[in-house]
């Protein structure tokens, strides 16, 4: 164990230091020297130390923008809202392929990104909580995970490329995954693959339509988290994915946000809408936590929307999203420092180069 002292960011000192335009490879430290400093306590096998990385060479932009995937069904025929165990595979591989590793939504959310430097976040999503996601069947007289579910597919393609992660945030109804024999062992197992459970109602109405006060908008949103609450009693759930991506009217809209159904409180730090592009950086001034874009991971065609998107990158690679590899650092080039939203995530040091 041993202490490090990060140094609040503070935007006035920034203005003032200026920028000289040059290349600078020095951490934007700003030290006030008074009662901002901030001492964290850091795990041993936490702790990522900035390697000197070649700022030139990897080009890390954590001001660009990141895939947020949505996916539903995994099933045996692609079609709308299913996704085959092949195709699911597939977008994985290409993914790692091309340079994209998994993370948390809550990580995202929490400005947290703990990713290789060079390589480029992308967030998995599924909605709904079906059975072809975490499914349990039987093989030679012993209960397996069907690996041609999402949770096994998750699980075997990080297995098969070093690295790629296995972060994927379900966001689940009541019942989550259709096997009520299995639930307790299904959300004990997820946190240990290090997946996460996101919120998606009680019983999926269309929040823009179906829900008309803000006791059933506290009812649908509350009545799930003490469902998953009754099986890990200390799990916060701290997302929305909206059903049908009905946003609620806007004097519903704080109790999506926020509220308590009988005894159980709720906070949805983010709030996910259905499709269409890429989300900002959330360190991005344009980033809004609660309009977090997705992009659809079904397609009809066999050539779909993360296609599109990664060739979008290729063309335009200055608007991806490039991690420095130190999630305590905020790394952009200089000119996308005016991107950057300097209150948000006081504790990092933004840099430069
Ligand atoms: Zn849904």
């Amino acid at each position: 164990m041993r202490k490090r002292i990060l140094v609040l960011f503070v935007l006035a000192l920034l203005l003032i230091t200026g920028c000289t335009g040059n290349v600078s490879t020095e951490p934007r430290d700003v030290d006030n020297g008074s009662e901002l400093e901030n001492p964290i306590e850091e795990e041993p096998g936490d702790e990522i130390e900035d390697e000197k990385i070649d700022f030139e060479a990897i080009r890390p932009n954590e001001a660009g923008q990141i895939m947020v995937l949505m996916y539903h069904q995994i099933g045996p025929e692609e079609k709308e809202w299913i996704r085959t165990p092949d195709n699911f595979r597939k977008d994985l591989q290409v993914l790692y392929d091309n340079g994209y590793r998994l993370v948390s939504l809550k990580d995202v959310l929490k400005g947290n990104i703990s990713v290789e430097a060079g390589y480029t976040p992308v967030v998995i999503t599924f909605d709904d909580g079906t059975e072809g996601q975490f499914r349990y069947i039987k093989e030679n007289g012993q209960w397996i995970i069907d690996p041609d579910s999402a949770v096994g597919i998750l699980l075997e393609m990080n297995d098969k490329n070093p690295g790629f992660g296995t972060a994927a945030t379900f966001y689940v109804n009541t019942n989550p995954f259709r096997q009520p024999e299995f639930t307790q062992r299904k959300l004990e197992e997820l946190i240990e693959f290090g997946m996460d459970i996101g919120n998606h109602t009680y019983t999926h109405p269309n929040l823009a339509r179906d829900v008309k006060s803000k006791e059933e908008m506290q009812r649908q949103l509350g009545m799930l988290v003490k469902e998953i609450q009754s099986y890990l009693p200390d799990y916060e759930l701290d997302s929305l994915a909206l059903p049908f991506g009905g946003v609620p009217p806007k004097e519903l809209f704080p109790y999506a946000v926020e509220g308590e159904h009988e005894g159980t409180p709720y906070h949805n730090l983010g709030i996910l809408l259905v499709g269409s592009h890429p989300s900002h950086s959330p360190f991005s001034k344009d980033f809004d936590p609660h309009k977090i874009p997705r992009i659809r991971g079904e397609d009809p065609m066999e050539y779909g929307y993360i296609y599109y998107w990664m060739e979008y990158f290729e063309r335009n690679p200055h608007l991806r999203y490039i991690s420095d590899g130190n999630p305590n650092y905020i790394t952009v080039p200089e000119d996308q420092l005016d991107k950057i939203d300097t209150e948000a995530f006081q504790g990092k040091t933004i840099r430069t180069y």
